[in-house]
């Protein structure tokens, strides 16, 4: 709820504060249970750090964190601690998250060391186990993340991902770094999981198209803010706000009768700094449809029919902020 995270940006010889880096600047969600919520948004707009703040990876600057009941917004390190097996993360690139140093069995055991006290044998069951659950042979135990292939390497750090038996998984791009064949590969992984183990994902990306496979619900981020949020379905079939319009006309349409038939949305200018963001809305200044309102008053983020919230002045005027079905609507 109303999460920011700011970063402070220092200048000069006496560090003197000049400014901060607004990369979550509030912003309010709910991960319901065994679902999938896509978080999209173009790169630098802030998906990433709220992925990690959510885990607490960071001390965050204002807002709460709420995980099954428990705030965990202000808990120190050591009562983190005993959380962290219930949330994890997987990375982009599962080259860089690995140790080159250890093995696989090395590298999915660790959280099993640290976490839990197991015997050797136990835990090389449990490896194992892991081993088999994300489809990797349990003869490559002890080799190296360097005698992997990228999808492989991604299956490894699932696995880690899973040792400690989490609920909440923060899946940061987790296909952006491998090749396109391999991508859907790990995508079904992904699903099997969850659907094996009531795993629930906060999927973050920038690949509309691979988003509107996996999750339930999608979250569309810009400059640090959420500015639109609904079911899968109806954010890819009637999106209201002007930026989610915009990088949906962006993907392409298999069908090329619809595709010749399709606006597209050019968007002109580039994001400004999360510095220093425009007065007003956001996405005044790249808005094709931005009015003088836009660039004084910040839109409210609200519910326009159930499950659809949209910040944006000309959208859904009609309709109640108590977020109440309005009957009609649409
Ligand atoms: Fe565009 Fe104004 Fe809506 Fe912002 S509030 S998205 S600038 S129309
Ligand atoms: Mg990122």
């Amino acid at each position: 709820r109303g999460l920011k995270m700011h970063f402070p940006i220092y200048a000069g010889v006496f560090r003197r504060h000049v400014g901060d880096i607004k990369a979550v600047d509030d912003i309010s969600l709910d991960i319901h249970e065994s679902e999938t919520l896509g978080l999209v948004g173009e790169s630098g707009c802030g998906k990433s750090t709220a992925g990690r703040a959510v885990l607490r990876l960071y001390d965050i600057t204002a807002g709460s964190i709420s995980v099954d009941g428990t705030d965990i917004s202000n808990v120190e390190k050591e009562k983190l601690r005993h959380l962290r097996p219930k949330m994890q993360m997987i990375f982009q690139d599962p080259q860089a998250s690995l140790n080159p140093r250890m093995t696989v069995a090395g590298i999915i055991g660790e959280p099993l060391v640290e976490h839990m006290s197991l015997s050797r044998s136990e835990r090389l069951e449990r490896v194992y186990e892991l081993m088999d659950a994300v489809g990797l042979n349990r003869a490559f135990a002890n080799r190296y993340p360097h005698e992997f292939s990228g999808g492989q390497r991604q299956r490894i750090g699932i696995a880690r991902a899973l040792a400690l038996n989490p609920k909440f998984i923060v899946c940061d791009e987790p296909i952006a770094a491998l090749d396109v064949s391999i991508q859907a590969q790990v995508v079904n992984l992904l699903e099997d999981l969850q659907e094996r183990f009531g795993l629930t994902y906060l999927f973050i990306s920038h690949d509309l198209s691979m988003v509107r496979h996996i999750a339930d619900r999608v979250a569309v981020m810009y400059l640090g803010k959420i500015v639109e949020l609904a079911p899968r379905d109806t954010l890819y079939s009637a999106p209201v706000h002007p930026y989610t319009q915009a990088l949906l006309s962006a993907v392409p349409e298999p069908d090329p009768v619809r595709e010749a038939e399709r606006q597209h949305i050019i968007l002109t200018g580039d994001v400004p700094s999360p510095s220093n963001a425009p007065q007003g809305c956001n996405f005044c200044t790249r808005c094709p449809i931005a009015q003088a309102i836009c660039h004084e008053v910040e839109p409210e983020f609200r519910q326009l029919e159930t499950g659809h919230y949209a910040a944006c002045h000309l959208v859904g005027n009609d309709t109640k902020k108590t977020g109440e079905p309005t009957a009609g609507e649409g």
